[in-house]
């Protein structure tokens, strides 16, 4: 329901950046669905996740196929459970800085004293793999940033290990840059390009390689449907090789080389490594854009 009325407001706007997105998403989809998860917010619960995924699926303009690895690499966001785990610390918080005589405090520590399987001990195993934990009587203030970030890294390792069991996300591990947060959302693309950048590296661009897919076309056998060649349309052939697409190419990639002194034929995934950095990735999207129209024409004309 409140995931509709952001999707309505997208449809009005035609499209919206992400800080927009970003904000509504916190106080229409995020403030209902983990509400009050300062209570109840330990356990894992698969429809919440489920709705994340969507979310972010629909910003990104990507489609249910895509691995939800790369989706959560490029959003680069807390996950779902995290933003519970760091509610149940600040409410501990809150119960800590109260006077040991008051009744909600006085039920902390009985919890923390008698609790086997109670509140407190999720608390505190929230803490512990966070790293965070400073005091095991639960009395002392838990610093929240520290907390955020420390989730945050746990989240960005299991991606990644997440990735690496993907066949489909090799080419992601290759050209994405880790060192460098929320590339693709900071540049501020409009709908498609985004979601071509994302289905690019994700590997389920609609090439052959893709597209012979759903058709139960044999790997070895998904051949270039543009030049028509006995050649597998992978990426690297799609970007640097397909002689039909060489008029929209030239366009870009000759000048891309020449400035960045890069050669494909050696280096091709290097090259794709620096065309997907923060100050290439504007042009790079829309010059993607035009490829990706340009194939389309050839093979629906
Ligand atoms: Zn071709």
């Amino acid at each position: 329901m409140a995931f509709g009325r952001i999707i309505n407001m997208f449809y009005q706007l035609k499209d919206m950046g992400y800080g927009t997105y970003n904000t509504l998403y916190h106080a229409n989809v995020m403030s209902i669905a983990n509400y009050a998860s300062g209570i109840w917010g330990y356990l894992d619960y698969n429809n919440s996740r489920m709705l994340q995924n969507k979310c972010n699926k629909f910003y990104l303009g990507t489609h249910i196929f895509t691995p939800t690895a790369a989706v959560n690499i490029e959003m680069d966001e807390p996950d779902i459970r995290s933003l519970r785990w760091v509610e149940m610390v600040r409410l501990k918080n809150r119960f800590a800085k109260m006077d040991e005589y008051r009744w909600p405090r006085i039920v902390l520590d009985w919890d923390v004293e008698t609790g086997t399987n109670a509140w407190a001990r999720e608390v505190k195993l929230i803490l512990t793999q966070a790293n965070c934990l400073e005091d095991p009587t639960l009395e002392s203030v838990s610093d929240l940033d520290i907390l955020s970030r420390n989730l945050l890294r746990m989240s960005r390792t299991s991606w990644k290990m997440d990735a690496h069991v993907k066949t489909k996300l090799e080419l992601m591990l290759e050209i994405h840059d880790f060192s460098q947060e929320k590339v693709l959302l900071k540049a501020n693309l409009p709908r498609l390009q985004r979601s071509l950048v994302l289905m690019f590296k994700a590997g389920v661009f609609p090439i052959r390689k893709e597209t012979g897919r759903y058709k139960n076309i044999k790997r070895e056998l998904r051949f270039c449907e543009v030049c028509e060649k006995k050649v597998i349309e992978d990426e690297k052939h799609f970007i640097f090789v397909c002689k039909k697409l060489k008029k929209v190419r030239k366009t870009y990639i000759p000048a891309f080389l020449k400035e960045h002194k890069l050669k494909w034929k050696r280096e091709w995934e290097k090259c794709l490594r620096v065309m997907v950095q923060p100050e290439n990735i504007k042009g790079f999207a829309k010059w993607l854009e035009q490829m990706y129209l340009a194939r389309r024409e050839i093979v629906y004309r």
